[in-house]
């Protein structure tokens, strides 16, 4: 027997999570079993350990998007007991059991080796949140971004994937705008490496100009809404923004065509849920050269699998700064 933490439905639709032992025999049949070590919270456990918003289909259901650990028994051939191993995304935690719990039982495509260099538990300080921060930062070299070229802006900074994207863009040289409605998030802000802080509000406003002044050399966008609206039109001429997410919402609000006829802008849309193998790889070795391991630790709150129904609440609210690292052995 081992401990998940268990989310439930009842008849009127409500949900409620509890820490529950459960057996080996309960978990799906898939052909890896995994000692799970860490798991973490990003956005979409916090839908998934609530009412769901739709992505989960099945209760009784173990959210968790992802964790790392070590491999307890296999029947495929690509992995053996005692390898170390990380999972993001496959819609894991959402449509299958996920990490939060002791042991998870997943498909070996799903899985990768822990990348070299880094402990399970960094991997999961950077998880799916900077995972993908860091897809972001590639898709925008892709396009032409270099340090040099002006000031790249991130917005939701504070949160999971705009901390670990400011992280990485301020060690590879560049001078880094971190969006933030939390003023106190400041001094955290800078000491990731921010070079100037933009209120969220300077950037919230729907406007139905045209353009605005050339401002932007980049973008790792959190947030989309009205401020993705915005951020478009203040692009610098050939820029591109990565948008990856709808923190502020899924409406892009006040978005004009004008920025990418008149300007050449890009909007580069980022996924890292079903990110082919090749990729991953890739980004997960830029994580291990590019992300400063110290600074990742600044970002990082413990946590325990009995701790995550009230972060999941926090984390839809925009109140988790940074990372949180779940010890689902503690
Ligand atoms: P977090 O909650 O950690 O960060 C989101 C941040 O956005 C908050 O910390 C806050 O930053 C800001 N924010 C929250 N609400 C609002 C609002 N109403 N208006 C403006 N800003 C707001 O979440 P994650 O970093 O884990 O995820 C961020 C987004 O990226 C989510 O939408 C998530 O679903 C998506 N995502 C997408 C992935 C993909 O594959 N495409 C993978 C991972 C995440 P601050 O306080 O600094 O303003």
């Amino acid at each position: 027997m081992f401990n998940a933490l268990i989310v439930d439905k009842d008849e009127d639709g409500k949900t409620q999570s509890q820490v529950t032992q459960i057996a080996l025999t309960d978990l799906p049949e898939a052909e890896v079993t995994v000692a799970v070590e860490y798991s973490t919270v990003n956005y979409k456990d916090g839908l998934c350990l609530g009412p769901g918003g739709g992505l989960v289909r099945k209760y009784p259901h173990i959210p968790g998007i992802d964790f790392a650990g070590t491999v307890e028994a296999s029947s495929d051939t690509r992995y053996k007991p005692g390898d170390k191993v990380v999972l993001t995304g496959w819609r894991v935690g959402e449509a299958h059991w996920g990490g939060y719990a002791q042991k998870a039982r997943v498909r070996a495509d799903w899985l990768g080796p822990l990348p070299e260099g880094l402990s399970t538990r960094q991997a999961m300080a950077v998880g799916t949140a900077g995972f993908t921060a860091m897809l972001c930062v590639m898709a925008l070299e892709d396009h032409g971004m270099q340090p040099g070229h002006g000031p790249v802006l991130v917005t939701g900074a504070a949160g999971g994937v705009g901390s670990v994207a400011t992280a990485i863009l301020a060690n590879l040289g560049y001078e880094v705008a971190a969006v933030t409605g939390r003023p106190e998030a400041d001094d955290y802000l800078r000491s990731l490496g921010a070079a100037q802080i933009v209120a969220r509000e300077d950037l919230s406003d729907v406007t139905r100009k045209p353009l605005e002044s050339e401002t932007w050399a980049g973008c790792v966008d959190a947030v989309g809404g009205a401020m993705l609206g915005r951020v478009l039109k203040q692009m610098k001429y050939g820029a591109s923004v990565a948008a990856v997410g709808l923190a502020g919402g899924a409406a892009i609000e006040g978005a004009l065509i004008t920025p990418f006829i008149l300007r050449g802008v890009n909007l580069l849309g980022i996924d890292s849920v079903m990110r082919p193998y090749a990729d991953r790889a890739r980004a997960w070795e830029r994580i291990a050269r590019d992300l400063p391991m110290d600074k990742l630790e600044t970002m990082v709150t413990p946590a325990t699998l009995s701790d995550l129904p009230a972060l999941g609440r926090d984390i839809l609210a925009g109140q988790v700064k940074g990372r949180i690292v779940v010890d689902v052995n503690a």
